[in-house]
Parts: C-alpha cells; sequence; structure tokens
C-alpha cells in the first residue's frame, strides 16, 4: 500500500517555485539593496558628535543629584534619610543633625549634616528623588563629571551636591524668616531672605559674600488659619 501523506517539504518547494522572482526582479535584486542605501542619504542625520558636541539629553534625563535650596538660602534636606531607605542599590549616606538657633541650616528641626552619594553603586534610578518628601533631592543634566580615576573621587559629599545659593539669597546658616514655620517654606511662601535675616548673618558672618547681593524681600504673612 502507498503512503498518501503529502510531503510536506516537497509542498514548500512547490511554493518556492510558485513565488520565485522572475528573470528580470533577479537581475535588478542585487541593485534593489542599493536603494536602501541611497534613499537613507537623504534621511535627517541622527548621529549625535559627543564628546566634541554636547549631548542632546532628554527633559527627564538623569545625571547628576542635586541638593536645592529654599530662595532665602536654606538648604531643602532635612536628613530624613527616605532616600537612602528607598535606594535599591544603597548608595546614599545621610547623617543628620538638629539644627540650632545659632546654626539653622534648613527649616524645621533637623538638616543633612553628612550627606554622601557614591557614584560607584548608583544606578541613576530615580528613586531617592521620588522618595524625597522636601524636594530636596533632584537630578540634573551634569554627566561629564560623573567619572573620575579614583574610587574615592566618585564619592560625593554634601559639599560636591549642594546647590549654589540662589540669585539675591543668602547663605546658610541662618534662622527661618522671622513668624514662618517649616510648612510655610513647603507650601513656597518664602520668596527670599528678610531684612532680619540678613541682620543676623551680618551680625555673625560679616564677611559673607552674599551679604552684598542679598535682595531681601518682606516677610511672607502666615494664611489667618495657620496662625495659632
Ligand atoms: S538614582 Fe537610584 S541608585 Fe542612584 S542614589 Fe538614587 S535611588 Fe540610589
Ligand atoms: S534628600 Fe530628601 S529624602 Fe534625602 S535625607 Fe534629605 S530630605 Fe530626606
Amino acid at each position: 500500500m502507498t503512503d498518501q501523506t503529502p510531503n510536506p517539504r516537497a509542498s514548500e518547494h512547490d511554493r518556492w517555485l510558485r513565488d520565485a522572482p522572475g528573470p528580470l526582479a533577479r537581475t535588478f535584486a542585487p541593485v534593489a539593496g542599493y536603494g536602501v542605501t541611497i534613499s537613507s542619504m537623504f534621511r535627517p542625520t541622527v548621529t549625535e558628535q559627543y564628546p566634541f558636541e554636547p549631548a542632546n539629553l532628554m527633559p527627564r534625563y538623569h545625571g547628576r543629584h542635586q541638593l536645592n535650596r529654599y530662595d532665602d538660602g536654606l538648604e531643602k534636606c532635612i536628613g530624613c534619610e527616605l532616600c537612602a531607605w528607598a535606594c535599591p542599590a544603597d548608595a546614599i549616606y545621610v547623617e543628620a543633625a538638629d539644627n540650632t538657633p545659632g546654626a539653622q541650616y534648613s527649616p524645621g528641626e533637623r538638616y543633612g549634616r553628612v550627606y554622601q552619594i557614591n557614584y560607584l553603586r548608583c544606578i541613576f534610578c530615580g528613586m531617592c528623588i521620588e522618595a524625597c518628601p522636601t524636594r530636596a533631592l533632584t537630578m540634573t543634566h551634569e554627566i561629564e563629571e560623573l567619572v573620575g580615576p579614583t574610587r574615592t573621587g566618585l564619592i560625593y559629599e554634601k559639599t560636591d551636591l549642594l546647590a549654589p545659593v540662589p540669585d539675591g539669597a543668602l547663605d546658610a546658616p541662618h534662622p527661618m524668616a522671622e513668624g514662618t514655620e517649616d510648612g510655610d517654606y513647603y507650601r513656597g511662601a518664602v520668596t527670599g531672605p528678610t531684612q532680619a535675616q540678613a541682620d543676623w548673618v551680618r551680625a555673625h558672618r560679616p564677611e559673607d559674600p552674599t551679604l552684598a547681593t542679598a535682595k531681601v524681600v518682606t516677610a511672607p504673612a502666615r494664611p489667618k488659619e495657620a496662625v495659632r
């Protein structure tokens, strides 16, 4: 008895013979490849010349971290360590300390005395900036400086990460704007240093260069419901 089951390989071969390109198509097939090349020559160039030209970074690119300040110059970091707990790479080390009347670095009770980020561990995931309750920690577009010849050089200290004093602000430490609480800072009510803050800095650090550029504003009025 003969096996009538069709041979699948034989039918594939038949299909290839049926659909095979004709002699003309076969002649021009090698040239068709150049068509792709030639058409690409007229498309816009997407090649970037980094590092000879600055890198074209996306708006939400995650570069070096920055510890931000309020408009009067106080630091936003309150040393809560939430960023360190959120970090999956254990790249952040924070040590908090108490603000005192003679050395107030941030609104409220505590500030980040020691702040380190180990860029040998950081994977730039951004979970730390999501965890920060005061928006003290953000990520910049800085990438050039995240290289170095030594391991210790890639452990950034607070002085490396702290944002410059904003225009018209006073360098910390100095008291909070008179009549305000830390909540007023979080709400954005403090828009610059007050005269009382400038007087305090002049009395304690007369040589501070930010005194010359400080632009004093009136102390923010507390909302009625917030007055106790
Ligand atoms: S970006 Fe990610 S890995 Fe880097 S310090 Fe923040 S949480 Fe850690
Ligand atoms: S950067 Fe933000 S999350 Fe980290 S310790 Fe400072 S306030 Fe807390």
